[in-house]
C-alpha cells in the first residue's frame, strides 16, 4: 500500500488506489459490515462500503483535513462529508464562503463542485465510534502524504478539523515538504494558527461533528470566520 500511494501519478490515480485499499483489517470489516446491515433510513440504498478518497479542486489553495468518513455518510455515499449532518454544516459554510457551488452535499452525483478547496481525511475508512487507532492512522498516512505532495504546487492553507487532524498534519508536513514538526508541537485549538518557513499555513477549527454543532460549541459564525481567514491567507478572492 505504501508503494501504491507513493507511485500515484496524479489525484485520479491516487483516488483509485485509495478506493481499493484493504490494509486495515478492523476497518475493512467495519466498513463492509455497515454497508451490509445499513441504517433503516437508507435500507434501500447501496452503500459504498469502501475507503473514501479526497474530493474537490485538484489545484486547491485551501485543504480541509478531517478525521475519517462517517459510517452512514461518506461510507454510504462514497464522497467525503456527504450525506450526514457534519457535511450539512461544512458545505453550507463553504457555500457561504464562495468555495462551493451549492450549500448541500447529499450524493456523489449531486453536482457539487468546490472552488480552490480540497477536502480529505486523515483516515480514509469509517472507524467504529469514529475512533481510528493510532496504528490505523499511521497505516493510512501514506495516502494523505501523497495527496499533499500532489497538490503542493498550489496548496497555501490547511484547515485542520479537530485535534486528530491537527496532529495528523505534522507527519504530512514532513512527508510533503521535508519540514520537521515544530518542537514542542503547537497545541490544537479553535482559531489556532501555525506558520512555518516552508509549507502551508495551518489553521485549527473545531470539528463539524454534531457533538460540537448541536451544542453550540461550533457555530456557523465561527466557521465563517475560519474560512474567511483561510481565504485571506491563501489569497483566494
Ligand atoms: S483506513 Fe486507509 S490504510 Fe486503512 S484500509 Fe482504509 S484506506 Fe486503507
Amino acid at each position: 500500500m505504501v508503494a501504491r500511494a507513493a507511485r500515484a501519478t496524479d489525484l485520479a490515480d491516487l483516488d483509485a488506489g485509495v478506493a481499493d485499499c484493504f490494509a486495515c483489517p478492523r476497518l475493512v470489516d467495519w466498513r463492509e459490515e455497515v454497508a451490509r446491515t445499513r441504517r433503516a433510513a437508507f435500507r434501500d440504498q447501496e452503500y459504498w462500503g469502501r475507503p473514501v478518497p479526497g474530493f474537490g479542486d485538484p489545484a486547491a489553495r485551501i485543504a480541509i483535513l478531517g478525521l475519517a468518513p462517517a459510517a452512514h455518510g461518506g461510507n454510504r455515499t462514497g464522497r467525503v462529508f456527504t450525506g450526514d449532518r457534519s457535511g450539512d454544516v461544512l458545505f453550507a459554510a463553504l457555500h457561504r464562503a464562495g468555495l462551493a457551488n451549492q450549500p448541500t452535499s447529499v450524493a456523489a452525483d449531486d453536482g457539487l463542485t468546490l472552488r480552490d478547496t480540497r477536502i480529505f481525511a486523515a483516515v480514509r475508512c469509517a472507524p467504529p465510534d469514529n475512533k481510528p487507532t493510532p496504528g490505523e492512522r499511521d497505516t493510512c498516512a501514506p495516502w494523505l502524504h501523497r495527496e499533499v505532495e500532489l497538490i503542493r504546487p498550489t496548496l497555501r492553507v490547511v484547515v485542520a478539523l479537530g485535534a486528530f487532524a491537527w496532529a495528523a498534519w505534522w507527519p504530512a508536513l514532513r512527508a510533503g515538504y521535508g519540514v520537521p514538526p515544530p518542537s514542542p508541537r503547537p497545541p490544537f485549538g479553535h482559531g489556532a494558527h501555525w506558520s512555518g518557513t516552508t509549507g502551508p499555513e495551518l489553521l485549527g477549527c473545531y470539528h463539524v461533528s454534531q457533538q460540537n454543532t448541536f451544542t453550540g460549541r461550533l457555530t456557523p459564525e465561527m466557521l465563517d470566520d475560519v474560512f474567511a481567514r483561510a481565504k485571506l491567507l491563501a489569497g483566494v478572492d
